[in-house]
Formats: C-alpha cells, sequence, structure tokens
C-alpha cells in the first residue's frame, strides 16, 4: 500500500524519553570536532559554510552568479534540477558518513535542516516526494534506508505527501561508491522502475537523496518517473560532490543572488 496518504509517519529520529537524561549523564560527541556536548556542536555549526544560490541552477555545482554551467549546458536530462545545501566535506561529511554507515539516526534533525537549506532560495511546488530506493539486500543489511528517514521530516514540515513505493529498484547494482565517476551512470542507467505509472502520472516529484556524487543515481531515478508521466522532477540532496576531475571546484564568493524562479 501507498504511504502516500498515510496521515503521519513515525518520526524515527525522535528520541526516546531515557535518551535525553542518558544524554545529561554522557553528552554526545559532536561528529565534527568529537567534543562532548552535542550531536554537532555550535563551533562546528558556525563554520558550515552553504553553497548558497551561486550554483548551477541545473547540477548544483558552484557557478559564478548561479550561471548554468559548461557540463550542463546544451544536455538534455530528465532532471529538472539537484538541489544542494553543502558541499560533501567536513562536518557535514562526517554526519552523513555517520548517519547512514554507523547508524547514528540522532543526526537526523541537523541533517534534515542541512537538506531542507536551498529550498529557502529555491522554493519549489511539489506534489510528491520520493526518497531515491536502497536495493533490498542493501536495506536487510543497513536496517533503514537514510533518504527515507530524511524525506519524511522534510516533506511533513511542508504538507508533502511521500510515496516511498512510487519507485523500486529493479535490479541490484554495484554500490556507486566503489566505481569511477565514467563508469557511474552506466551501472544505474535503467535500475529504477515505476510500479503504478499513474501514482506520478502529472505530478511535479521531488526526489530525495543524502549525496549526489555525479548525479547518474538521481537521473536514472527520475528518467522512468518522466517515461511514467510525470510533469517535472527534481532532486534535493544534503550534499553533492563538488570535485571536477579530482579538484575542488571553486565555490564564488559575495552575495548570494536570491533565485525566486520555482522553475
Ligand atoms: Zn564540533
Ligand atoms: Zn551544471
Amino acid at each position: 500500500m501507498s504511504d502516500a496518504l498515510a496521515p503521519e509517519q513515525p518520526d524515527a529520529t525522535k528520541d526516546p524519553w531515557w535518551q535525553a537524561a542518558l544524554d545529561v549523564l554522557l553528552p554526545p560527541r559532536c561528529v565534527g570536532c568529537g567534543r562532548r556536548g552535542a550531536q554537532v556542536c555550535a563551533a562546528c555549526v558556525s563554520e558550515l559554510r552553504p553553497l548558497g544560490s551561486n550554483v548551477c541552477p541545473r547540477c548544483g555545482m558552484p557557478t559564478t552568479e548561479g550561471r548554468v554551467c559548461r557540463r550542463c549546458l546544451g544536455k538534455e536530462t530528465s532532471l529538472r534540477a539537484v538541489l544542494a545545501g553543502y558541499a560533501f566535506e567536513g562536518t557535514i561529511r562526517a554526519a552523513i558518513l555517520a548517519f547512514k554507515y554507523r547508524a547514528r539516526t540522532r543526526l537526523g534533525p541537523f541533517l534534515t535542516g542541512a537538506l531542507a537549506a536551498p529550498l529557502t532560495y529555491r522554493p519549489l511546488t511539489i506534489d510528491l516526494v520520493v526518497p531515491v530506493p536502497l536495493s533490498a539486500e542493501r536495506l536487510r543489511l543497513r536496517g533503514f534506508n537514510q533518504a527515507e528517514l530524511l524525506a519524511h521530516p522534510l516533506a511533513a514540515g511542508r504538507g508533502w505527501p511521500v510515496a516511498t513505493d512510487a519507485l523500486t529498484r529493479i535490479r541490484d547494482t554495484r554500490q556507486q561508491t566503489e566505481l569511477p565517476a565514467r563508469e557511474r551512470l552506466g551501472n544505474v542507467a535503467g535500475a529504477f522502475g515505476v510500479p503504478r505509472p499513474e501514482a506520478v502520472s502529472g505530478k511535479r516529484v521531488l526526489l530525495v537523496d543524502d549525496v549526489c556524487t555525479t548525479g547518474a543515481t538521481l537521473a536514472a531515478c527520475a528518467a522512468p518517473l518522466r517515461d511514467a508521466g510525470a510533469e517535472g522532477v527534481w532532486g534535493i540532496v544534503v550534499a553533492r560532490d563538488i570535485r571536477v576531475n579530482g579538484n575542488r571546484a571553486r565555490v564564488p564568493k559575495g552575495l548570494a543572488r536570491v533565485l525566486t524562479s520555482s522553475l
């Protein structure tokens, strides 16, 4: 059954009462610097530098004055845009890895806040939120889908319905992180399917994932959604890899240009 109409989703990142008591006795270590006191300490939060709106409006890579980057110029894609709040580095990277691989789900509220950041300067009108699905095997090993844990609170705060079954993995793929960039698109192309096209037809869909590296996974998710009749597909991630050929892309300084367009 689709959970798109479910009135309330359990928030897996919500603390039980005893957790608060435990925090007093043994405060958590900051994921950024290791100091005790908070999941992410105030000093590490103050050092976070959002990518802001000086990014390519399609792929989210840093560009001067938010121009479309060279890689996206003239390129047709099923994705309208990838929105990313932060570069995949430093405290944000540490938090994502701890959340995903060490099941530190209490970082959920921090990561959801980071995920929502680009919506403040790039508001979207969305009909359906779809977390990028994990393979059954990886879901079994990990016990949870990190994209789903992030998608629910993001959507709940905006009254957007979430459909965790709108997109399914139709074949397993090798973990993208094991592969060089040029092989990633081929690895995931055709890996996703839309079991009930009527559930997405005519809708503006927001795909949610934790990280975007090359954009291959989001593109592979967007293609079948578009084929099924989705009006538009956007991707949103907590962080994106901003390296180009192994070098960190230059992040333009200056005031963030406010984008009012919702495309
Ligand atoms: Zn810290
Ligand atoms: Zn671009």
